[in-house]
């Protein structure tokens, strides 16, 4: 469980404050999928940011399974990021140069897992979002949707709890957009992880579990589907 509670983030001082966060509570339930849905500027990205310990919020808590994520130290918050969450963006991050295996090895060496081993769950991954075939391609002569199913391959490599998506189809045509969104839904079924989709999207948002609905940085709408 995910409880976001108070949540306030201000950038600025005097004249140029801007309030990016207003109160901003709601709870997400383990292994459910949530939309985080509101028009630009809205704080969805700050919101997200503060949720995986990245940001810092100036009123509030995020408590993750019981501990409130800002109160722990750097060291402690860096490992719960490390191994507890990744990240996918709009802009597709691959290493270019790189073959496919050997981007979704780096997450895999970075984290120590066992030489032994590295290889193996590198393959799976990469079986999971159906560019096993591509291997020893380089990311660079991949096309778009392959590029961000690469980039999901690399999220997933290390078994996240916790899976965030900031706008993951902005840069796609809508159907290889569909196609990312039906492979992130399928893969918190199946590995189980928590999916939070920042979107603007609201047929996307409509397919999730819940929905934070925000507005100049307040919640104005919190949706919650009947247990599946
Ligand atoms: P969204 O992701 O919904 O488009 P953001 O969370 O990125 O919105 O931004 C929310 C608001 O906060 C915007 O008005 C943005 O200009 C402002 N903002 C974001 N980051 C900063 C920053 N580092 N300094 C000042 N203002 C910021
Ligand atoms: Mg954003």
């Amino acid at each position: 469980m995910i409880e976001v509670k108070n949540l306030t983030k201000v950038y600025g001082k005097k004249s140029s404050r801007f309030v990016a966060l207003d109160d901003v509570s709601f709870g997400i339930d383990d292994g459910s999928t949530a939309a985080i849905i509101g028009k630009s500027g809205s704080g969805k990205s700050t919101l997200m940011h503060i949720m995986s310990g990245l940001d810092h919020p100036d009123g509030g808590s995020v408590i993750v399974n019981s501990k409130t994520l800002h109160k722990l130290k750097k060291s402690a918050i860096d490992k719960f990021r490390a191994t507890q969450m990744s990240f996918i963006f709009q802009a597709f991050f691959v290493e270019p140069n790189q073959t496919c295996l050997q981007n979704v090895l780096l997450p895999l060496e970075i984290a120590g897992t066992a030489r032994t081993k590295r290889k193996k769950r590198a393959q799976q991954a990469l079986e999971a979002v159906d560019l096993a075939e591509k291997a020893s391609n380089r990311a660079k002569n991949l096309s778009g949707g392959q590029k961000q199913r690469l980039a999901i391959a690399r999220a997933i490599v290390n078994e996240p709890k916790l899976l965030f998506a900031d706008e993951p189809t902005g840069n796609l045509d809508s159907v290889t957009g569909e196609l990312i969104i039906n492979l992130l839904f399928q893969l918190n079924r199946g590995l189980g992880l928590t999916l939070i989709i920042v979107t603007h999207d609201e047929d996307l948002a409509a397919r999730c579990d819940m929905q934070v609905h925000l507005k100049d940085g307040k919640v104005v709408n919190l949706l919650k589907k009947g247990k599946k």
